[in-house]
C-alpha cells in the first residue's frame, strides 16, 4: 500500500515583485496572490505526480485562503486537515529578487491563520505515512510544536520522515529551532539539503563528511540540491548518482527545492526506483524555476516526461563525480 505523503506547516499567499532590486522598499509592481508555503508547494507537486497526499495548516476565511484551497484541491490534495479561521487572516509573504538571483522576503505569518494550527497528530489519515518537513516552518513556535507532535505520532505508527532543512540563519536565531531541526534530521529517512544548509548546520565539517555520517547513522537517501547545477543522490548501497541540471531560463527560483522534494517523494511512494525518482525530481525542479510564482511551475508526469525528452540534462565532462570540496 502506498504511504500517504503528509505535511504540516505554513500556508501562505505570495506576492512577487516584477522589479529586481526594489528590496520591498521602493515602489514596484507585484503579481499575486500566488498559492505558497514550502509544505504546500511540496504537497501540491506530490499530488500532481500522482501520490496520495494530505496537508495540515491554517487559513483565514478570506479569498487568499480560498485561492489556496482551490489550487490544492484541484490538484488532488486532501485539504480536510486545513482549519479555517473567521477571526484571522491568511498568511502572506512578499518577495523581491536581486540581479544575482538572491532574494529578500517579508513574511506575515505570526498571529495569522497560518500559525493558528493546533496539534494535528490525532487527525492523521489511516495507513502508512510519509511526513515531509520543511525547516522553513520551524521558526514559528506553534508550527514547530505541531510538527514535532505529528512527527512523533508518525514514527510511533511506523511511518517515515523526510526533511528539507531550508536552514536560513534569519529563521534560526532561536537555538530551539536549530535543535528541533537537528533532531528531525536525525530521524529522517529522506533528506534534501543544499550545501549551504549543511555548512550552516554542521560548521567545521565538510559536506562530504556530514553526508557520510548521516548515512552511517541511518538516513536512507540524501538528495543534495544544487540549483542550476542539478543534484546528487547519496545512499548507503550505491555510488552517488550525479544529475546535472537541465538548461532553462530561470524566471523565479523560489519553490524549486520544494517541487524537487514533492516529485521525488511521490515517485518513491509509488514504488519507482531511486534513479527514476531522482531524474524526474531533477527535471521537475528545473521546470519549477521557469514560471513566476512559487508553485506556478509545478508539473505533472506528462509535462515532466516531455520536458526530459525535449531538454535532456547537460552531459558531464567526465563520468566521475567531482569531490564536493571542489565547489
Ligand atoms: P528553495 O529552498 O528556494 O525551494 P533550494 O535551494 O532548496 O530552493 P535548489 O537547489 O535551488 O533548491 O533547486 C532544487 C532543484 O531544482 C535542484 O537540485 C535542481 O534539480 C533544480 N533546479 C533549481 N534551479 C535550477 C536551474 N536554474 N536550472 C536547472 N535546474 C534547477
Ligand atoms: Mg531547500
Amino acid at each position: 500500500m502506498q504511504p500517504t505523503i503528509i505535511a504540516v506547516g505554513e500556508l501562505l499567499v505570495e506576492f512577487v515583485s516584477h522589479q529586481k532590486g526594489c528590496e520591498l522598499h521602493t515602489l514596484a509592481e507585484y503579481s499575486g496572490p500566488y498559492p505558497s508555503g514550502a509544505p504546500a508547494i511540496c504537497i501540491d507537486q506530490a499530488a500532481r505526480v500522482g501520490a496520495v497526499t494530505q496537508i495540515f495548516g491554517g487559513l483565514g476565511a478570506d479569498n487568499f485562503g480560498n485561492a489556496l484551497i482551490e489550487r490544492l484541491q484541484s490538484n488532488g490534495v486532501n485539504t480536510s486537515g486545513i482549519a479555517r479561521f473567521d477571526n484571522k487572516t491568511t498568511g502572506v509573504a512578499f518577495v523581491s529578487y536581486y540581479n544575482d538571483g538572491s532574494r529578500t522576503f517579508i513574511f506575515h505569518l505570526n498571529n495569522t491563520a497560518a500559525d493558528a494550527l493546533k496539534d494535528t497528530s490525532s487527525t492523521l489519515p489511516p495507513g502508512p505515512l510519509l511526513m515531509h518537513i520543511s525547516g522553513s516552518s520551524l521558526g514559528n513556535p506553534n508550527l514547530r510544536a505541531a510538527i514535532e507532535q505529528t512527527a512523533a505520532e508518525v514514527i510511533s505508527r511506523g511511518g517515515e520522515l523526510s526533511c528539507d532543512p531550508n536552514a536560513r540563519p534569519e529563521l534560526m536565531s532561536n537555538p530551539d529551532v536549530k535543535a528541533t531541526l537537528a533532531g528531525l534530521i536525525s530521524k529522517s529517512s529522506y533528506l534534501f539539503p543544499s550545501e549551504s544548509d549543511l555548512s550552516y548546520l554542521y560548521p567545521g565539517e565538510s559536506p562530504q563528511e556530514v553526508i557520510t555520517n548521516l548515512l552511517k547513522k541511518g538516513t536512507k537517501i540524501i538528495a543534495l540540491t544544487r540549483g542550476e547545477q542539478g543534484s546528487r543522490i547519496y545512499s548507503n548501497n550505491k555510488d552517488p548518482l550525479e544529475l546535472p541540471g537541465h538548461t532553462v531560463d530561470e524566471v523565479d527560483p523560489t519553490g524549486a527545492g520544494d517541487c524537487f522534494c514533492g516529485t521525488f517523494l511521490a515517485m518513491i511512494a509509488k514504488g519507482e526506483s531511486l534513479e527514476k525518482s531522482a531524474r524526474y525530481a531533477n527535471a521537475a525542479g528545473a521546470l519549477a524555476v521557469t514560471e513566476r510564482g512559487p508553485m506556478e511551475g509545478n508539473s505533472n508526469l506528462p509535462v515532466i516526461e516531455s520536458f526530459m525528452e525535449s531538454n535532456p540534462a547537460k552531459t558531464l565532462s567526465s563520468g566521475k563525480i567531482q569531490n564536493l570540496s571542489e565547489h
